[in-house]
């Protein structure tokens, strides 16, 4: 699941000289517990595992999705955000950016996400149904428990069980207005860890742990980095999910 701060701490900058060298003195102590190791970023494993159902598979062309690709949607609820524009932010921050910093084509293109033509609510019950992931936003999700008025949040739903455990046809991205609203990397890091939990990763265990070169483990949860698109260690985490083969 994910929460986030819309928030980020930073040291203040008139703090006594002695005051940071103690805390370079702590956080060298912690970098040191926390070094990154070769496994990086962490899935849902076992029978119950909180991932979209098509990431086992890629059956689509080159110009029409298959049935084992990942279709989504989009659909502003707020005045704030401009429909149009946010649909075409999140498509180029999935699909259209330099490859190394998307997500689409991950796993030999197990990962392979289409944007639907249409605002999720415009698109008929049918064919809403046979897309599995839909990104809204909006000023606040009261109504969205693990979201509610601070933070972004994927809801999954409909599992089916399949090649050994469940999994979830649809998956419900809540981005909060604020997070996105800048069209920028900030932006970018919010949709691209949103993302990443519909592929199927997990936070840290907890705030300012686990940190790593990661879109799942970076400054959103206390971590220094701030990288905002998914990293080679993320990549090969949804990668091992694809393959049947994530065991951490
Ligand atoms: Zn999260
Ligand atoms: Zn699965």
């Amino acid at each position: 699941m994910s929460l986030h701060s819309p928030k980020e701490v930073s040291p203040s900058p008139r703090s006594p000289r002695w005051i940071v060298l103690a805390w370079v003195a702590v956080l060298s102590v912690v970098a040191w517990r926390h070094v990154p190791v070769a496994y990086a970023s962490h899935s849902h494993t076992g029978s119950t595992q909180l991932h979209i159902s098509t990431i086992h598979g890629n059956n689509g062309t080159a110009t029409a999705p298959g049935s084992l690709d990942e279709q989504y949607c989009i659909q502003s609820h707020t005045g704030s955000i401009d429909q149009t524009r946010m649909a075409n932010f999140i498509e180029e921050t999935l699909a259209k950016l330099a490859s190394a910093n998307i997500w689409d084509g991950t796993g030999s293109w197990k990962v392979d996400l289409w944007r639907a033509a249409k605002p999720c609510h415009q698109i008929d019950s049918a064919t809403r149904a046979s897309i599995g992931t839909e990104y809204h936003i909006n000023t606040d999700w009261p109504n969205v428990s693990l979201c509610g008025t601070y933070y972004s949040c994927v809801v999954h739903d409909n599992p089916v069980y399949e090649g050994g455990h469940t999994h979830f046809k649809w998956m419900y991205s809540y981005l909060q207005a604020e997070h996105v609203s800048g069209y920028d990397t900030r932006a970018r890091k919010f949709i691209n860890h949103e993302t990443g939990h519909v592929l199927g990763l997990k936070d840290p265990a907890g705030y300012g742990t686990d940190c790593q070169a990661s879109v799942m483990h970076n400054d959103l949860y206390g971590c220094p980095s701030t990288v905002w698109y998914p990293t080679a260690n993320d990549k090969a985490a949804v990668t091992r999910i694809g393959n049947y083969q994530n065991t951490y």
